[in-house]
Parts: C-alpha cells; sequence; structure tokens
C-alpha cells in the first residue's frame, strides 16, 4: 500500500479529527444495578446469539487497526462477566499495530481475575467506585460488594496494574459528602481518582439537575485541602484533566462532558454489545454492524461501515442544548 492509500484509509471525520480509540461493549450484563446507569428491572437482556462473538469482535478489531485504531477500551456492561474474556483479550493482544489496551470494570470479579488479566496483557484499569462506605455502596449499586472490590483494588495494585484509575461519578446528594475522602486517598494511594460529572444517559434515567455538580465545584471543594497542580498527560490519556496535591502518591481526575465538553477532541468510536457502531457516546445515532458481519459483509464492507460511521460523527453532542431529551441509548449496552 503507497503512503497515500494508507493515509486515504484512515479513520478522519468530516471534522479533521482523528479516530484512534475503540470502545467495545463486550456484554450489557452487570452483576450490580448502579442507581445513575442500568435500570433495576431489565426486561430485554440480550441473548448470546444477540452479542458479537469474540471472533466478529476479534475481526472488526483487525480492520479498524489497519485504519489507525491504536487504543482499545473493554467495558460493558460489566465485561468481566462475559465467559472467557481472558482468551479474548489475548487474542486483542496479537493484532500488530494495537497498542495500548485497557480495562473498565466495577472491581467486583477483580480479585478472582487480576492474575488471568495480567498475565494476558493488561496493565491499565479503570475501576468504578462511587462511595467508600460499605452501606451506601449496598444503595447505590444493589450489590454488597464493597470488601470484594476493595480486594480487587489491592490486589491488582500489587500485581504492578499501573495506571489504576478510580471512576466516582458525582451526585450531589448521594454521595458528595465523600468527595474529600476520596481526595484524601489520592494523598497516600498511587491512583487517580477521577470525578465523573452525571450524565443523563437511558431512558429510565435517575439523572436530575439537583444531582448534577459540576467538575469545577468538586474542584473548588477539594482545593479546601490544599492546592491542586496541573498534571501534564501524554495524548493517549483521554478527556480527564488531571491534577495533584502537593506531595501526594496519587492523582486528581475531572471529566466533564457536560461542562467542559470535549467533543473537539474525540477520538473515540465505541462498537455495542450488539454489534452496532456508535460515533457519539451520547448522541442516539448507530451503524448496524453486526448485520453486515452476519449477511457475509466482506472486509472492505466492514471497513466502509467503519469509514460512514466515523464521516457522520456528530460534531458536539448536544446535551446542554434545551430542546434536546436525555440520550436513550442505555450505558451498559453502548459502553460507558
Ligand atoms: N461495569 C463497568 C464499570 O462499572 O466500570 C463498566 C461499564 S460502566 C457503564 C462504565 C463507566 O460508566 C463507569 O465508570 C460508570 O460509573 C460510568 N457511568 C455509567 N452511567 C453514568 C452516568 N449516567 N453518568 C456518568 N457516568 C456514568
Amino acid at each position: 500500500m503507497t503512503e497515500n492509500e494508507q493515509e486515504g484509509s484512515r479513520l478522519i471525520d468530516m471534522f479533521d479529527r482523528s479516530i484512534s480509540y475503540l470502545r467495545l461493549s463486550l456484554t450489557d450484563q452487570c452483576n450490580l444495578r448502579c442507581l445513575y446507569c442500568t435500570p433495576k428491572i431489565i426486561t430485554d437482556k440480550l441473548t448470546n446469539t444477540e452479542l458479537l462473538s469474540y471472533e466478529e469482535i476479534l475481526r472488526v478489531v483487525q480492520l479498524a487497526v489497519q485504519m489507525g485504531v491504536k487504543k482499545i477500551r473493554l467495558t460493558g456492561g460489566e465485561p468481566l462477566v462475559r465467559h472467557d474474556i481472558t482468551t479474548f483479550i489475548r487474542g486483542l493482544a496479537k493484532i500488530d499495530g494495537l497498542e495500548d489496551i485497557r480495562l473498565t470494570t466495577n472491581g467486583v470479579l477483580l480479585a478472582d481475575y487480576a492474575e488471568e488479566l495480567y498475565q494476558a496483557g493488561i496493565r491499565k484499569l479503570n475501576i468504578s467506585l462511587d462511595t467508600l462506605r460499605p452501606d451506601r455502596f449496598r444503595e447505590i449499586t444493589g450489590g454488597d460488594f464493597f470488601a470484594k472490590v476493595w480486594r480487587g483494588i489491592t490486589i491488582a495494585q500489587e500485581m504492578g496494574f499501573a495506571p489504576i484509575k478510580i471512576n466516582v461519578v458525582a451526585m450531589n446528594g448521594i454521595n458528595d459528602d465523600e468527595f474529600l475522602d476520596f481526595a484524601k486517598l489520592s494523598l497516600t494511594a498511587p491512583y487517580q481518582v477521577r470525578f465523573i460529572e452525571f450524565m443523563p444517559m437511558g431512558k429510565d434515567s435517575t439523572w436530575e439537575k439537583e444531582k448534577y455538580i459540576s467538575a469545577e465545584t468538586i474542584k473548588n471543594r477539594l482545593e479546601t485541602l490544599g492546592p491542586l497542580s496541573s498534571v501534564t498527560t501524554d495524548g493517549m490519556e483521554g478527556p480527564a484533566r488531571v491534577f495533584q496535591f502537593t506531595g501526594a502518591v496519587g492523582k486528581i481526575g475531572f471529566i466533564s462532558p457536560i461542562s467542559h465538553h470535549f467533543c473537539d477532541r474525540c477520538n473515540r468510536l465505541r462498537l455495542t454489545s450488539e454489534g452496532k457502531l456508535r460515533s457519539c457516546l451520547l448522541t442516539d445515532q448507530e451503524t448496524d454492524l453486526k448485520t453486515i458481519i452476519r449477511n457475509g459483509g466482506s472486509d472492505r464492507d466492514i471497513q466502509n461501515a467503519l469509514r460512514d460511521t466515523i464521516l457522520n460523527k456528530p460534531k458536539g453532542h448536544k446535551l446542554n442544548e434545551k430542546k434536546s431529551g436525555n440520550c436513550h441509548g442505555q450505558m451498559s449496552r453502548i459502553g460507558g
């Protein structure tokens, strides 16, 4: 392939954003029922045949890597509940040109899987944890697993996973009284504690204006503990703005999809658990890749679908516009 042809096969959208990051939702199933994410009663879970198979996903990833994707995140639902995930990860690790494979997990099964994940080549973990209080953990997630998650985090740290990022969805009136405790964690532990603005996702969303709290407000509160200095991150680190307290071992990150959206720098594409390509988390616009694959689509057909999806990538999400409603897509299927 000539250099020009190679350039022409890159995933570049209409706003000159180069797409190098693919997020894979491996399953819509989850072993928790977080009040801000999964509906309490799931009436329509995907069957095994509705999910893309590992072989199908590996094929898509291979083709996407040829078009410039360098980084993959495995998410869901809860990726660790999908059968035989480490065999799949080993398959991913063999793909030439794929530089970075990361995992987002709620940590419930992390202690059980840490060794296998490490052997399969995963080093970078995002672990969701919205509270440091076991009783509140049960209220937020519906599961009594705080101790298990904490053990998973500790084991992962001891085994050498790095970076470990702790994702905290910031919710006024639900966990805002723990922001300082989370911040203090970064003083002594080598984690990046990341506060994520609560987004109105899913048709049964529990999002309310009163529960939303901006990253700026959180940062101001944290600075009652001391000044936060900005930390420079490399290009692979995504949209978080990262800071550190003086002398701290860990870091603090802010992800502000609502107040400071980062759409102009967005380099992401998503593949949902049911095989839909989605170029924006917060816009309900998808390409049905599974049907293309299962109707015998060629590699070229799949790459054309990837390219067309990217050419239609919206300039930005519209959550801040008065008329736009919530994003109706369910987070667990899309992959948060
Ligand atoms: N089960 C895994 C976990 O809990 O990390 C991966 C899937 S979960 C959907 C991925 C991330 O999305 C989590 O960090 C979760 O906190 C975040 N998330 C889900 N719903 C959200 C919402 N409405 N607003 C902000 N973040 C949300």
